[in-house]
């Protein structure tokens, strides 16, 4: 069998250039007689890896220069501690729940300190963004927390929330790469490689400076503080660092593309024909509010769930795989990201298309 298309929302799709020219070097790497996964993360060869990676991904993001950038495990999810333990000095901190991610942050952040819930769109099941233009921000709080691509729902921040001078930290796991962003707008991103990116075990993290300080929440684990991992620039313990390999053949890959600017080209024209489907569909609806539709997660829904089944068990036998919705919302969700080619939207359009014709006269939406 060929490969599929993959609509996973992570781990997800890859370039399939990426995973070719790793394959190639799978046994020796640039002659050094050994696999990226055997050699030392002390290595010359190694370091040189790392230190790329990094400076293609400035080169991409255009990362101001006080700015760090770390390569750290744990899943995004470790983040929602690592985040409150790190920045909470004054014990408070303002989170926008917009979804799942959001929420288990701001969950785990309270066991920290205060946490306020300033905005949430949970009433209309998290299928919208909050007006977030003059929000009731916490003179205390030590940042505002947002998760920028809500990969569960398919929603997307189009605008920042004006947090009224505190520092802006986003989630952007789903979206990492996926368009330009303006990264002096935030304090710190970061997300899970797993969804845009590379495989899973690497988070990167890009945080300004001078909130990287020793003047953590005591306690705080030695693997927990960012100051640790900044000052041993991501080499205070061995990294994930075939991960990081793989990272750095992605940000190649963009870079060969045209960079960012090219991505959100590609992903908008993408999408666009998902959601030009979708609003004219007579079987099957979006279920986002259409100005805070995400391109890289789309969720969709027949309103019959033996429909649902049907139609996601033949998709997979054509080709199409993983369109099952997300356990909490059920229905279906395109994942789109980066390294799904466009063809691979039109033939899942195609294929809704042609489902459409042949089922709609059988059943009653
Ligand atoms: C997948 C995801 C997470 C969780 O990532 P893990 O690496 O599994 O911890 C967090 N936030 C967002 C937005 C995600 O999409």
């Amino acid at each position: 069998m060929g490969r599929v298309y993959n609509f996973s929302a992570g781990p997800a799709v890859l370039p399939e250039e990426v995973l070719k020219e790793a394959a190639k070097e799978m046994l020796d790497y640039n002659g050094t007689g050994m696999s990226v996964m055997e050699m030392s993360h002390r290595s010359k060869a190694f370091e040189k890896i790392l230190t790329s990676a990094e400076q293609n991904l400035r080169d991409l993001m255009h990362i101001p220069d006080n700015y760090k950038v770390l390569f750290l495990q744990g899943g995004a999810s470790q983040q929602f501690a690592m985040i409150p333990m790190n920045f909470m000095k004054k014990k408070e901190a303002d989170y926008i729940i917009t979804g799942q991610w959001a929420k288990k942050a701001a969950d785990e952040a309270e066991k920290y300190g205060t946490i306020h819930r300033i905005a949430s769109s949970q009433d209309q099941q998290f299928s919208y963004i909050p007006d977030c233009s003059n929000l009731s921000i916490s003179k205390d709080a030590d940042y505002v927390y947002i998760c920028e691509n809500n990969t569960i729902y398919g929603t997307k921040f189009k605008k920042l929330p004006n947090t009224k001078g505190k520092i802006l930290i986003s989630d952007v796991s789903s979206c990492f790469l996926s368009e330009p962003m303006d990264v002096k707008k935030y304090g710190m991103i970061y997300g899970g490689v797993q969804k845009n990116i590379g495989p899973a075990g690497v988070v990167i993290a890009i945080i300004r400076e001078d909130l990287i300080t020793d003047d953590v929440l005591p306690g705080t684990p030695t693997m927990l503080t960012y100051k640790v991992h900044a000052d041993a620039h991501s080499l205070y313990n061995t990294p994930p660092a075939y991960g990081i390999y793989i990272c750095g053949k992605v940000f190649q890959w963009i870079q060969s593309l045209g960079g960012l600017d090219e991505m959100k080209k590609r992903n908008e024209r993408k999408a666009k024909i998902l959601y030009d489907f979708l609003d004219q569909s007579v079987m099957f609806q979006g279920t986002v509010r259409k100005e805070d539709r995400s391109l890289m997660n789309i969720p969709f829904v027949t309103g019959n769930k033996e429909l649902d089944a049907k139609f996601i068990k033949e998709a997979k036998e054509s080709g199409l795989e993983n369109l099952k919705g997300h356990r909490i919302v059920g229905g279906m969700r395109a994942s789109i990201y980066n390294a799904m080619p466009y063809e691979g939207v039109q033939s899942l359009v195609a294929f809704m298309e042609k489902f459409e014709k042949e089922n709609l006269k059988d059943v009653s939406i």
